[in-house]
């Protein structure tokens, strides 16, 4: 540890140059802690597992801490959300439950307390989102490194972790130029997504080589490219509240949430949300109309022929909050002529447009890669991890948490609120084991 007893982040000059030979630190006590990754989640355990006398080291590749937490929220930082916990735990797909013992071990409220003790208050905005009162990210980084320096967590850049390796009762981690010794280890690489963050996957490859399987991952809070986009140029347009369900031969999922029109295909949080579900293939349908159903419409539109027949189709659906230039290209699409009377609708064109109005059938083509997903879908299997330590069951000691783990969340805070609930009961177990190991020295 001699070169390493800087407090503030400081930065492997060296790191881009090959080395002549590697060198062992630590040789002779092994480090309690090492964390791989200066992300939310490594960090926020760093900084909890940290105690007197207690040598902790975070390695992260990238010249500077917690990149991914700095463009979170567009610079913002949504960092919670407002929810109680137990509406939080349905906002993480199928495997939301793992997380329950993270979220009501240190919960929103909890991360709020943590940031206004130390000077940062926090404001809730639409939807119950959570940002620091300033609306900037770096303030909730400079937090997160000045609580790391006050308790001696050391923090090293530019350090790319290579390999790791059990030993022992310990752990072997390796950078390009020296290995280090640790009694406990955490990898928090995070996942894929944003991969110019730091977050390119390694940690996938460090877990396997441990024996954890890993569940497939993909893109997660991604937008969608739709096969023969009709709606190309309203890119733009949004429909606040609209329904999408996914079919794969049958229903699979259905979900309500704002929809946006880009230039390729889907966007918006009610996309987002549901894109951990959705696979190439998959036929979405979207509703243009809120609270709808297919026979209501159709109803509706038999009222309207007979009480409105003078009147112009078009201006009766805007009376539905459908956009203007949206109803026309579904009366394009449809053949229906766009100064059709109401008087003038056929069956066939009614069915068509209820139809197409309470769920416009588009094909997937497929996900936004890894360079605009939010989040990465899967990771490490949950069944090997214990979920009220985040310790591997394989290998003792071995810890993982944030994004890294088999669970992703929606818009709205939730990830980061899961980077730091897991981040902060993995540092209370390790608390516990070096403690314990501590009385027995
Ligand atoms: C554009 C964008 C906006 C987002 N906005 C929000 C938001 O507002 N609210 C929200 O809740 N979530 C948001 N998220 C998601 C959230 O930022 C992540 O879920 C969260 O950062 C995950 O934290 P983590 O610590 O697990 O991983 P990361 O933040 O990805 O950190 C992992 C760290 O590990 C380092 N690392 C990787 N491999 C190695 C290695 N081999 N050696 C050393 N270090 C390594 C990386 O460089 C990185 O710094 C957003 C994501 C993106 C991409």
């Amino acid at each position: 540890m001699e070169k390493l007893n800087k407090l503030s982040p400081s930065c492997d000059e060296g790191a881009d140059q090959i080395p002549d030979r590697r060198r062992c630190r630590g040789a002779g006590e092994p480090l309690d802690l090492i964390v791989i990754g200066a992300g939310p989640a490594g960090l926020f355990c760093a900084i909890n597992a940290s105690g007197k006398d207690r040598k902790i080291l975070v390695l992260e590749k990238k010249k500077s801490p917690g990149s991914k937490l700095l463009i979170s929220g567009s610079g913002r930082c949504n960092l919670t959300h407002d929810g109680d916990m137990q509406s939080f735990l349905d906002h993480y797909g199928d495997n939301g439950r793992f997380l329950r013992p993270a979220l009501l071990g240190f919960t929103n409220r909890d991360l709020v307390a943590f940031f206004e003790e130390r000077g940062l208050a926090m404001i809730t905005l639409e939807g119950g989102k959570v940002f620091p009162e300033t609306q900037r990210s770096r303030d909730v980084l400079a937090v997160l490194l000045a609580e790391g320096e006050a308790r001696g967590v050391q923090i090293v850049c530019g350090k790319s972790v290579t390999s790791i390796e059990k030993s022992g009762e310990g752990f072997l981690v390796a950078c390009w130029d020296e290995t280090y010794r640790s009694r406990t280890l955490v990898i928090a690489t995070g996942g894929r997504s944003y991969p110019a963050t730091g977050s390119t996957g390694d940690g996938y490859g460090f877990a396997e080589a441990l024996g954890h399987a890993i569940a497939e991952i993909g893109p997660a809070l991604a937008p969608v490219r739709i096969r023969d986009y009709p709606f190309a140029d309203l890119a733009g347009i949004s429909l606040p509240g609209a329904r999408v369900s996914i079919f794969r031969g049958k229903k699979v999922r259905e979900h309500e949430g704002d929809v946006l029109f880009t230039h390729e295909g889907l966007s918006g949080p009610g996309i987002l949300d549901l894109s951990r579900s959705i696979r190439a293939g998959d036929v979405l349908r979207v509703s243009f109309v809120v609270d709808e159903t297919r026979e209501d419409l159709e109803r509706w539109l038999l009222d309207r022929s007979r009480g409105d027949g003078a009147r112009n189709l078009r201006s009766i659906l805007a009376e539905m909050d459908i956009p203007a230039r949206l109803a026309s290209r579904v009366l394009e699409i449809l053949e229906i002529p766009q100064d059709l009377k109401c008087a003038s609708m056929t069956r066939e064109m009614r069915i068509g447009l209820a139809d197409r109005l309470s769920g416009f059938p588009l094909v997937v083509e497929g996900l936004g890669g890894y360079g605009c997903a939010m989040a990465t879908r899967g990771g490490v299997d949950l069944k090997e991890v214990d979920s009220k330590t985040m310790e591997s069951r394989l290998a003792r000691g071995l810890y993982f948490s944030g994004e890294i783990l088999d669970v992703d969340g929606d818009t709205g805070g939730y990830n980061l609120q899961a980077a730091f609930s897991t981040g902060f009961l993995a540092a209370r177990s390790i608390q516990k084991r070096l403690s314990d190991q501590e009385g027995t020295r």
